[in-house]
């Protein structure tokens, strides 16, 4: 799976990339991540790549020439047809399902905004999907450009050693996960829960799920509503009294 980052912070991609699982995982051939600078592609000495809108208004916008010619770079080495992802504010709200359906691409285009934002041609003229990170404003595409290339790599064959760890993960399921628990067995007088130490496989899933169930109905209730629920499920939460629609 292959990044294609369109960007005027290279060097802010790269860094977050390069470390903990996302680095092993270029290292080990599973995802490559490059980011190209858009200021390479400026047409002037200045290498300045924004102006000020049309219609006046606050701050700067980016020009659409340097951004057409960096992602034509791009696209010389991707063969056949890709996706170009703009990350906007203004977009569809990233999510796990939307990581998973990202991540049977082989590569994915993102084009990271700055200042007041992007000449709307070259958005109109390039751009397949807008992602949002989540309904307030950043500076810039980079943090949630990481924030996507992270989520989807997780999903990329390879990447997690154990990718059990991806399947059984909050929101794999419209449930979020059980709460975990290391060495030591008692710590400052809290004992890790009796089933866990049990070796019963059936019940510990049991708990687990139940613990699911709680907590996703306490803390994310909208999730529920989407999640496919058993009638075993059901009960459980019924004799807890917590019911759901
Ligand atoms: N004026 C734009 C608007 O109101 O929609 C916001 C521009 S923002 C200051 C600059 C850049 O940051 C955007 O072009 C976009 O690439 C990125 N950005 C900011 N917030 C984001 C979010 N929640 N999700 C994804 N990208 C975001």
């Amino acid at each position: 799976m292959n990044f294609h980052v369109l960007t005027l912070f290279p060097d802010l991609i790269e860094m977050g990339c390069r470390t903990s699982i996302l680095g092993r995982a270029m290292e080990n051939g599973y995802i490559s991540v490059t980011a190209t600078n858009i200021r390479d592609f400026a047409e002037n000495k200045h290498g300045r790549v924004d102006d000020y809108p049309y219609g006046g208004g606050a701050g700067l916008v980016m020009q659409p020439g340097p951004i057409e010619r960096a992602y034509q770079a791009v696209r010389e080495k991707i063969p056949g047809s890709h996706r170009v992802i703009y990350l906007t504010p203004q977009g569809k709200v990233f999510s796990q399902s939307m990581a998973e359906e990202l991540a049977r691409e082989p590569d994915l285009v993102l084009l990271c905004g700055h200042y007041e934002g992007v000449d709307e041609r070259i958005l109109e003229r390039i751009v397949t999907d807008n992602v949002s990170i989540g309904d307030y404003v950043l500076t810039g595409g980079e943090l949630p450009a990481m924030v996507l290339i992270d989520a989807v790599s997780r999903m990329v064959e390879g990447v997690l050693h154990n990718q059990d760890s991806a399947e059984i993960e909050s929101f794999h399921d419209n449930l979020l996960e059980y709460p975990q628990y290391t060495r030591p067995e008692v710590y400052e007088g809290m004992r890790v829960p009796e089933v866990l130490l049990s070796g019963h496989h059936a019940n510990i899933e049991r708990w687990r799920r139940e613990q699911s169930l709680e907590r996703t109905l306490r803390w994310r209730p909208d999730l529920l509503e989407k999640a496919e629920l058993t009638g075993e499920d059901r009960e459980y939460l019924a004799k807890k009294g917590l019911q759901v629609e």
